[in-house]
């Protein structure tokens, strides 16, 4: 009697652990265990490289205060997360990029804020837009790449770039990173839309950034805002935007990881 009592008391708690199972599988993602997910951020520019400057606003002083927002959210949801600088200091392009692979990161992000050379145009182009490596024939992303590389480079030697990008533009990089920048920019898009109606979806864009060479995993750049567009500029610098954005960029990381476990079969 004794015997069959213990059977029915470890069935019936076998099917409240079932119970509890699938209450959490439709849960929110604050639910979903993170802990084995590696992060590494990287803010853009530091030290001797201010990046784009505009009414005395510089862009490494935004990416670093928004790569501190993105450090503390990706902490929330239970991330491990590294960032390559965490103060105001310049990287060699290799220092970069190493430790997403010495940390077997899932996903690298270097984090810039945009600028145009037009000062007619200041007033009419913003926006958000996210980046992965790839060559492209499109003059805009070229030009972009182009300013954001000529500091990358600042204390490299001398090497063929164009052996780098090609050694990587091949495999299946690519479209993993194609795939979690589209991620990250609906989510980033969408998160800063719900409280900045006004915000311009840049899209997602190739263009052959160097930072994101170096790192062997799913790399992307995501360019925050102009600075020399004055509404943009403003809200790089405010706390709530900065916060927003870390929000979605979070959001869309948690989107990537959960979409490729489910096409490897986890
Ligand atoms: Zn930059």
């Amino acid at each position: 009697m004794k015997q069959i009592l213990r059977n029915k008391n470890s069935l019936m708690m076998g099917i409240a652990v079932l119970f509890m199972l699938a209450g959490c599988g439709g849960g929110s993602a604050l639910h979903i265990d993170r802990s084995s997910n590696v992060v590494v951020i990287d803010a853009g520019h530091g030290g001797q490289d201010s990046g784009a400057v505009n009414s005395g606003k510089k862009e490494k002083d935004a990416v670093l205060q928004i790569t501190q927002k993105l450090y503390k959210e990706f902490k929330k949801q239970g991330y491990k997360i590294y960032l390559t600088r965490s103060n105001d200091r310049f990287l060699r392009l290799d220092q970069r990029t190493k430790i997403a692979d010495r940390k077997n990161a899932d996903v690298f992000i270097s984090v810039h804020a945009n600028a145009i050379a037009d000062m007619k145009r200041f007033n009419v182009v913003e926006g958000v837009e996210t980046y992965y490596l790839q060559k492209t024939r499109d003059a805009r992303s070229q030009s972009i790449a182009a300013r954001e590389n000529a500091s990358v480079l600042m204390g490299t030697d001398a090497l063929s770039q164009n052996v780098i990008l090609d050694s990587v533009l091949s495999g299946p990089k690519v479209i993993e990173s194609h795939k979690l920048a589209i991620d990250v920019q609906n989510n980033m898009y969408g998160q800063l839309n719900k409280n900045y109606r006004s915000v311009k979806n840049g899209g997602v864009r190739p263009a052959p950034f160097y930072v994101l060479v170096g790192a062997s995993r799913p790399s992307i750049l995501v360019e925050v805002g102009y600075i020399t567009n004055p509404k943009e500029r403003k809200r790089l610098f405010t706390p709530d935007y900065q916060e927003q954005l870390a929000k979605g960029i979070v959001t869309g990381v948690g989107r990537y990881i959960d979409n490729r476990k489910k096409e490897v079969g986890f």
